[in-house]
């Protein structure tokens, strides 16, 4: 690209963000984050506003929005020259074409459609449950397009309902307050979805995320595949997504744990709604239930909530993790099978894997890895932006 006169520079300095020499390469390299000290000078502008974003170099790398008050203070939307809104639009089609490619309707039709900076929209999360969108917004300047991409999804997808659940504690550091409420369509109160052939109840308005968690679709397929004559026990089960499978798998018995008595009311109405009769239900910590009960399982799993949301809380989560493993494998029998899970970004995969190693040893018990977490295709993950990386899993036999 040819140079601009330094005049046509300076002037275009007064509207554009211009990034430091050598600190352009993620950009280039289609990441979309922009940390402050990449930043060699900002335009005046507003909190939220998309600019144009140009290495030091005088080249255009993309335009993306800002917001000072993030430690992420830039995210791109667009590389290159291309239009920012009609990247928004190509990235919505690119994300719901993938999932047209990917389900079956008749055997799946819950999925993540949208999931962030993972199809190259940041700041955007929807999950599609049957008929209804759910929608969540994670930063300000994705907020300031809220109207724009409701009028795309509901062009796009005619959907019986859209919700926004955007509560996320992350957008008190963008400056905005938890929304949640009907945007479009009609009121709604539980959904039942299908997944794998299976039916699942789905509160959108009283689950936790947006409703269900469908990133474990492909483990919970694989509960399924290995459930057979076992008695299976599922910790933090929240609705028994994960006993579902196991008891269809033929399961001898399930028993789910969870400390939400609401989460465990709909877990027992998807039983029903598939016609299983033999499962358990206790509704207390799992910690107190695996230090008091003594874990005569096949099979357990451990899908705790995110112990660490935040960096600072490593060293923390990381206690929990070796808690839990530690003691379900001290007590778990002999040739029995466990899988253990952690949806915390910042603990990854290697120090999960030292912290399940490091709990093993204390249990003084001989544990081999026979699988590893499967993602599930609808939460892809960029290969220029490896940060929507978050859920790992292990399937461990404890000899
Ligand atoms: N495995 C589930 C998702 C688990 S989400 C699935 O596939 O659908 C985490 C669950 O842990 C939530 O239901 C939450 O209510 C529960 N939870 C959080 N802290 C807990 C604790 N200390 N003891 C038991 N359950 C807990």
């Amino acid at each position: 690209m040819a140079l601009l006169s330094n005049w046509g520079w300076k002037k275009l300095k007064k509207t554009a963000v211009v990034l430091k020499s050598g600190r352009e390469k993620a950009v280039l390299q289609r990441h979309h984050w922009i940390f402050s000290g990449a930043i060699a000078s900002l335009p005046s502008f507003e909190d939220g506003d998309i600019l144009p974003v140009y290495s030091h170099s005088e080249k255009l790398l993309g335009f993306g929005y800002f917001n000072r008050k993030s430690q992420i203070i830039g995210r791109m939307i667009s590389f290159g020259e291309e239009d920012p809104f009609l990247a928004l639009q190509r990235n919505i089609d690119e994300a719901i074409a993938l999932r047209q490619s990917l389900f079956n309707e008749e055997i799946t039709n819950a999925y993540r459609l949208i999931n962030g900076e993972g199809d190259g929209i940041p700041g955007l999360i929807v999950d599609k449950y049957a008929d209804v969108l759910v929608m969540q917004i994670s930063a300000l300047g994705m907020d300031c397009l809220r109207e724009k991409v409701i009028e795309m999804l509901v062009k796009t997808l005619k959907p019986r309902a859209l919700y926004e659940k955007s509560r996320l504690p992350s957008r008190k550091e963008e400056g905005l307050k938890e929304v949640e409420g009907l945007v479009w369509g009609e009121d709604l109160s539980e959904i039942t979805i299908k997944e794998n052939g299976h039916s699942f109840l789905v509160s959108v308005l009283e689950g936790q995320k947006t409703g269900f968690f469908l990133d474990h679709r492909n483990m919970r397929k694989q509960v399924q595949e290995m459930a057979h004559g076992k008695k299976v026990l599922n910790c933090f089960s929240y609705t028994g997504g994960f006993s579902i499978y196991a008891a269809k798998g033929g399961a001898k018995s399930v028993t789910n744990v969870d400390s939400s008595e609401q989460a465990l009311e709909i877990a027992r109405k998807n039983t029903e709604l598939n016609h299983i009769d033999k499962q358990k239900f206790v509704c207390q910590d799992a910690f107190r239930f695996l230090e008091e009960d003594s874990l005569e399982y096949d099979l357990v799993i451990l899908d705790p909530p995110a112990f660490a949301k935040k960096k600072k809380h490593i060293n923390q989560a990381a206690k929990g993790y070796h808690q839990l493993n530690r003691i379900a494998m001290q007590k778990m029998p002999r040739r029995s099978l466990l899988l253990t899970c952690s949806c915390s970004y910042f603990v990854d995969t290697k120090l999960f894997q030292q912290i399940v190693f490091q709990a093993a040893l204390e249990a003084k018990r001989e544990v081999v890895i026979i699988g590893r977490h499967q993602l599930a295709q609808d939460h892809p993950i960029n290969l220029f932006h490896p940060e929507g990386d978050y859920l790992k899993s292990l399937l461990l036999y404890v000899k």
